[in-house]
């Protein structure tokens, strides 16, 4: 112990000496406990070479006592700084209130914790670690005041530099245009950015990580696990979320990436114990997906009305060849009974028929040629849903512009159909475009076209209904003929149209009807099995 220190101690405590003064006593009650075992000099050693810089001083903060540490910490020896304020430490930027507060608790005879900036001998600053106690005398009196403090700059450092990152990691994903989010293994969010906020607003689907997470695994299935276990991460999973409250359909693209951070509980201190956590970011790809479905219509638009033209002439040809052939039938039966007669009186009018017979069977032939090949269309997995959802689009504007209110209700996991998606594009237009055009004649008030899909176990349900003048029960299974149409004026496909929807049914095995129950317009129900079955001629 150096003398100076203690001899400066012993000389300004009102003690009579150091037998009887604030240290033995210290060590007094501090031996009395222990039994007697350790010495006044071990006590003493021990104080001096504890590594926290300790210094005592009196109730005005004048320096009695400091130990070794404190030299080290501070640059101040003893001989320096003895005799001297505390003060001497104050960097000056510790704000005044703090000092207020220091001396309000120990003047209350409470012990002070806290941090100060200090500058050290040689003019460097450092950052202490405070705790200040009263020393109460017999009388309960403040007699000394008993100082320990640490240099903590380098655990501040590195304090602070951990909040910069976190503040620099922060900023960076909030300036990112995606949606960031970090999940941890229990799927809860632990850290978010500004896009993924407003998405929890936007969507109105509650956690919208826990919502894309489910999206994800079910997508995925085995694949997850596997990637997770791997720490591989995923790329471009798309998914549609239905608007909220009648908006558009929104279109959003998932990517994750898996990482693990060491455990940081108190339980992990011995076992290296880690966790995994998931980044996962959602991008809004509505406006690429609008522009290239725009763009698909388009192509749609230009394919159907191509098809349609073709199929209208192919239509419009065989309803004649099938209107000659009745007049022909009789022509024939009639030359049959002149022929059957066998008097020569007749044998003009035989030559007659004949001729026109021949002609007839020519005109026939030559329709027949003209009759435009239909391009073959292969079988493949059809989304209905994404099939009438495009038929909407193409009928958009006619809907739109006669006010037709539309309630568009796809069951959310419709299964997939073996099927040509070119039939049935056709198919499901024809019977909107029906619909339209019924809705358009229609003097009630109310307009509206609902069209919804479901499923079971077998089939896949398609309805379509409207609030137009619908058909009458006596006519309803006519309308399936040839040529039959309940409109006044017809047209270049008069009667035409179902029997094609009837014929795309059939080729997909399916069944459409009208439904009877239905009272406030027209609706048909179309059925269709859900496994692949042979086809029958699909073109
Ligand atoms: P000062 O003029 O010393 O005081 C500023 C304000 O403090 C005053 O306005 C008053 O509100 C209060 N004050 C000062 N002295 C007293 C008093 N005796 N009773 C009641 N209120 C008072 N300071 C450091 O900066 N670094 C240290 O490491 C440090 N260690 C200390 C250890 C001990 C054991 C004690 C008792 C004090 C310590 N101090 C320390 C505080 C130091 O004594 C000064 O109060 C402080 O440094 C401010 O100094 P100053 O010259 O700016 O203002």
């Amino acid at each position: 112990m150096k003398k100076t220190s203690l001899q400066f101690l012993q000389a300004h405590t009102n003690l009579a000496n150091v037998t009887n003064g604030l240290v033995p006593n210290l060590f007094a009650k501090t031996n009395q406990m222990n039994g007697g075992k350790i010495t006044y000099d071990l006590f003493v050693e021990t104080v001096e070479q504890v590594p926290i810089a300790i210094s005592i001083t009196d109730k005005k903060a004048k320096i009695l006592y400091v130990n070794e540490e404190f030299s080290r910490v501070t640059g101040y020896q003893p001989e320096d700084i003895l005799g001297t304020n505390e003060s001497v430490l104050s960097d000056k930027r510790t704000p005044k209130e703090v000092y207020y507060d220091l001396w309000h608790t120990i003047s209350s005879k409470k012990v002070w914790r806290g941090t100060l900036c200090n500058r050290h001998k040689f003019g460097h600053r450092y950052i202490a670690d405070l705790t200040i106690a009263p020393m109460l005398d017999e009388q309960g009196m403040i007699s000394y005041y008993i100082g320990m403090h640490r240099d903590i700059t380098l655990e501040h450092e590195a304090d602070k530099k951990a909040v910069n990152q976190k503040l620099l990691i922060e900023s960076v994903i909030n300036s990112s245009p995606m949606a960031m989010v970090v999940i941890d293994d229990q799927d809860k969010v632990i850290l978010d950015n500004h896009n993924y906020k407003a998405l929890v607003s936007d969507l109105d689907k509650g956690e919208p990580a826990t919502y894309f997470l489910h999206k994800l695994r079910d997508e995925m299935g085995g694949l997850w696990t596997q990637l997770q276990s791997k720490e591989q991460g995923f790329n471009h999973r798309e998914f549609r979320v239905e608007g909220k409250g009648g908006r558009r359909a929104r279109w959003f693209s998932c990517a994750g990436n898996w990482f693990k951070e060491n455990e940081v509980h108190v339980d992990a201190f011995f076992e290296h114990a880690t966790k995994q956590y998931l980044i996962l970011t959602i991008t809004d790809i509505t406006r690429q997906r609008r522009q290239m479905e725009e763009r698909h219509i388009q192509t749609l638009k230009t394919i159907m009305a191509e098809d349609e033209r073709v199929r209208s002439i192919r239509e419009t040809l065989l309803g004649a060849i099938h209107q000659i052939q009745m007049p022909m039938n009789q022509i024939r039966a009639a030359e049959q009974i002149l022929k059957h007669k066998g008097d020569g009186q007749n044998a003009g009018l035989l030559q007659i028929l004949q001729q026109i017979q021949q002609s007839g069977e020519e005109a026939i032939a030559t329709m027949q040629k003209c009759i435009p090949e239909i391009v073959q269309t292969t079988l493949i997995s059809v989304n209905l849903n994404q099939i009438l959802h495009e038929v909407l689009l193409l009928n958009d504007q006619r809907l739109w512009s006669q006010g037709i209110d539309v309630q568009w209700q796809p069951q959310a996991q419709l299964p997939a159909l073996p099927g040509s998606e070119n039939r049935l594009r056709i198919l499901f237009k024809q019977l909107i475009d029906n619909a339209i055009d019924a809705l358009s004649a229609s003097e009630t008030g109310e307009q509206r076209l609902k069209i919804s899909t479901d499923a079971d176990d077998e089939l896949i349900y398609v309805c379509i209904e409207d609030t137009g003048p619908g058909i009458p029960v006596e006519k309803r299974s006519k309308v399936f003929e040839p040529f039959y149409t309940t409109r006044p004026t017809g047209g270049s496909q008069a009667g035409m149209g179902l029997v094609m929807a009837k014929e795309i049914v059939n080729q997909h095995h399916g069944f459409i009807d009208i439904d009877p129950s239905y009272d406030l317009g027209c609706r048909f129900k179309i059925s269709f099995p859900r496994y692949r079955q042979e086809p029958r001629g699909v073109a």
